[in-house]
């Protein structure tokens, strides 16, 4: 194949896939061609790294394919291939809908794609990647699957066992990453909880965060989906030292009846979730809780609904996504349980949550009028700096609008005074 191809990676679903699109990019530049990340102009070969973890996810995965094909049909000319998470779960009935695609590839199979590009995998480039978004976050992907067997799930499916990444590859990764002007780490994994135990035959989070937490240009160190049970307290003793680690606990609950966390086969029951949420707030009274649930799982009733729905008017989580139960092939509840309620119910159940939600966040943001906070500068937009404090994540959480701030670059920690705010922003002066 000729060197100095244009390449366009397209990447859909989660910050997982974003990482898995970067070191790709990175192989591909070494062997000499041209790489662009979710560029709409023509290129030689586009590589889609789909998502297929749920109903709407893999709508969206194929309506990109088709479209993608079809600019590939009209223009005469150019290769396209897939990879990711939706191959690993549909290939055959892919290769059969869509004959037009010219490769298929499933999840961790970079070395495929590389050497269908007419190259070798480079191993000294272990850990590098291209960062196709702003320069001063990136997400360190600490482990690959998933050992968990929660009902609903597919991720176990896909992406196979838990395995760690070695400590010393990820602190190498991360002392990468911070040389190249990254400020704020976000450590990602389907549990971040069990990190470790496949490789040292014990939970090595903290161990890991304290490594990273000395590579002296990081600012912020944010941990993503801590899983309920096995949770390691140590993090929040580190949290409460280390002002490195952002206080910001991504802690998915998924629901609070025992009758649905037991159908959900979640290894954390009513009782132990509680307590472990009314620790965290113990512990670290000014941290971020985020969770997500799910309305609509096999087995939730109206009274198992509104029980979920007490739970988050009286927990008051800082941070909160419901989604949709989908119903999804060869996980447990597809197996086991009918799918018996109705989308509009599910859908109903999802904005009756986020409504609550709205009125939480909102009074919790109004609470903050006066405070002064650290935080991070995203992007300049207009008139105003966009920035957040370490209890938002980027793309999930909500912003800070930041008036009064002149020739600062994204990626700067400023103190800033709330003058006010909204249900899901917050409005700031710069303060000197
Ligand atoms: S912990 Fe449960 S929900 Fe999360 S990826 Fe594993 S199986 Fe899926």
């Amino acid at each position: 194949m000729s060197r100095g191809n244009r390449v366009n990676i397209v990447t859909l679903g989660c910050s997982k896939n974003t990482v898995d699109s970067q070191k790709l990019m990175r192989q591909l530049l070494a062997g000499g061609y041209r790489v662009e990340a979710d560029s709409a102009g023509f290129a030689d070969i586009t590589i889609i790294n789909t998502c297929g973890f749920i109903h709407d996810a893999k709508e969206e995965s194929v309506d990109t394919i088709v479209r993608y094909a079809e600019a590939i049909r009209s223009e005469g000319r150019g290769k396209l291939f897939v990879m990711g998470c939706l191959v690993e779960r549909y290939r055959n009935e892919l290769q059969d809908e869509l004959p037009e695609v010219d490769g298929w590839f499933g999840v961790n199979r970079p070395q495929e794609v590389i050497s269908r590009l007419g190259l070798a995998y480079r191993p000294e480039l272990n850990g590098e990647r291209i960062l196709t978004g702003p320069a001063h976050y990136a997400y360190l992907k600490v482990s690959e699957g998933c050992d968990r067997t929660c009902a609903f799930c597919a991720i176990p499916d896909i992406r196979g066992r838990y395995i760690s990444a070695p400590l010393d590859e990820l602190a190498d990764e991360a002392r990468l990453l911070a040389d190249r002007g990254v400020k704020e780490l976000i450590l990602i994994a389907q549990d971040l909880t069990l990190y470790g135990t496949d490789l040292y035959g014990r939970q090595m989070l903290p161990e890991l965060v304290r490594r990273l937490s000395d590579i002296e240009s990081l600012g912020w160190i944010r941990l993503h989906y801590l899983y309920p049970s096995d949770f390691p307290m140590e993090i929040l003793e580190m949290m409460q030292d280390n002002p490195k680690i952002c206080r910001y606990i991504d802690l998915p609950i998924q629901h609070i009846s025992d009758s649905v966390l037991r159908i959900m086969r979640r290894e954390h029951d009513s009782t132990s979730t509680r307590k472990l949420l009314y620790d965290v707030r113990r512990m670290v009274p000014d941290a971020a809780v985020r969770t997500t649930v799910i309305a609509g799982h096999p087995g939730e009733t109206d009274k198992e609904f509104q029980e979920l729905l007490d739970f988050i008017g009286e927990y008051r989580f800082d941070r909160l996504g419901a989604f949709r139960y989908s119903h999804e092939e060869n996980t447990h509840a597809a197996l086991n349980y009918a799918d018996t309620i109705p989308e509009k119910i599910k859908e109903k159940r999802v904005a009756k949550i986020m409504e609550l939600q709205q009125e939480i966040s909102a009074a919790r943001n109004a609470a903050l009028a006066g405070s002064v906070m650290r935080v991070i500068v995203d992007r300049r937009e207009g008139l105003f700096l966009v920035g957040r404090s370490q209890h938002d994540s980027p793309e999930v959480d909500q912003e800070i609008l930041i008036t009064d701030a002149k020739n600062i670059e994204p990626g700067t920690f400023i103190d800033v005074k709330i003058t006010g705010s909204s249900e899901f922003d917050l409005y700031a002066e710069f303060r000197q």
